[in-house]
């Protein structure tokens, strides 16, 4: 039978992309998620779906007993940095000790790539702009230390077993499918593009600023923000790198541009043509002032070319999806 890819959190914003990128480039994706953030309409018609947990062996087992898997790509984790710091225990099972137990699987059952969504958020505070690869981990919140922690155990494995992998340490994700398929259907969301286009289109009643004294040109935090379906491609090139039998590796996925979070709402409220309210407050727990990729390793090693990095574009593709959603949701 022809080989599979094991999509885990493919019912997620990513995931989702990352299910339609597999189908579009000709490879059989199947999914696992536990739908506790995702969506079961995400998932396309006709791809195999299972429901549970990601780090559940006797699902895995399932899983491996029915389909051929000749990679995992594994999103299925919590992402949301304040969350991580009042809530640090369940980051840790969540995203450290679940995806233990699937490389373990992976490992076990002789699947031989593993590419893991990993975060900038294991720098912390760089002491640099843009942070490169051969910078030091650092993490400031328990959300990059519960990742950094299975980068390490990747690494370990890949010494021990033959297996290798790619850890994409993913910087500010946004934006939607510019064919309009799918987008972040998160209701609660808090990512910054996601809250302001909510409030450009009237779901939010304005939205806050988190710190205005950060030492950055507008006192703002500056963030890397790179395309959802930019992504979703260097998880593409990654898989080539792997089946390749190139070394397993790290790289940064982000667009190499910092913006501010005054910066992205004034982006936000121009292309919308919507002034919204906008609120300044105190700082966030867990922000570090400023992170910006270096994306060399990520063009030179994996040939990965970002396309929809420009803000305009993201900010029209995360808007036309929130209208769709919206849509949907007056049509029942
Ligand atoms: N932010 C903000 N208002 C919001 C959401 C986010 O000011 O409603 C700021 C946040 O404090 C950070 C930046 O936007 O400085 C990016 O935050 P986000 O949660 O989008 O991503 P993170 O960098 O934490 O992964």
């Amino acid at each position: 039978e022809p080989r599979h890819i094991l999509v885990t959190g493919g019912a997620g914003y990513i995931g989702s992309h990352m299910t339609l990128a597999l189908l579009d480039a000709g490879e059989r994706p199947v999914v696992i998620d536990d739908l506790s953030t995702g969506f079961r309409s995400a998932v396309p018609d006709g791809v195999p779906f299972f429901e549970g947990n990601s780090g559940d062996p006797a699902l895995l087992g399932a899983v491996f007993d029915r389909y051929p898997i000749e990679a995992i790509i594994h999103f299925a984790a919590s992402i949301v940095v304040p969350d991580s710091v009042s809530q640090p225990l369940d980051y840790y099972a969540n995203n450290t000790v679940n995806a233990r137990a699937l490389i373990e699987c992976a490992v076990r059952r002789g699947v031989p790539h593993v590419v893991f969504s990993s975060t900038a958020a294991v720098y912390g505070e760089p002491a640099t702009v843009p942070v490169d690869e051969d910078q030091p981990t650092a993490p400031i919140n328990p959300y990059g230390r519960s990742k950094l922690m299975v980068e390490w155990m990747l690494q370990d494995t890949a010494q021990a077993y033959p297996f290798s992998y790619a850890a994409l340490r993913y910087f500010n994700v946004c934006g939607a499918d510019p064919h309009g398929r799918t987008g972040q259907s998160t209701r609660n969301a808090t990512h910054l593009i996601k809250v302001a286009v909510q409030a450009a289109t009237s779901q939010r009643d304005g939205m806050d600023v988190f710190g205005t004294d950060y030492p950055t040109r507008d006192g703002t935090c500056i963030r890397d923000y790179v395309h959802v379906s930019d992504l979703a491609q260097a998880h593409l090139d990654a898989l080539r790198h792997l089946r390749a039998g190139r070394p397993s590796i790290i790289c940064n996925v982000g667009d190499a541009r910092g913006h501010s979070v005054r910066e992205v709402i004034d982006v936000v409220k121009r292309v919308s043509g919507v002034d919204f309210e906008v609120r300044l407050r105190e700082r966030r727990p867990g922000d570090p002032a400023s992170l910006v990729a270096s994306n060399a390793r990520a063009r030179q090693m994996l040939g990965w070319t970002p396309r929809y990095g420009d803000l305009d574009t993201i900010v029209r593709h995360a808007l036309a999806w929130e209208q769709t959603l919206l849509q949907r949701r007056q049509n029942g």
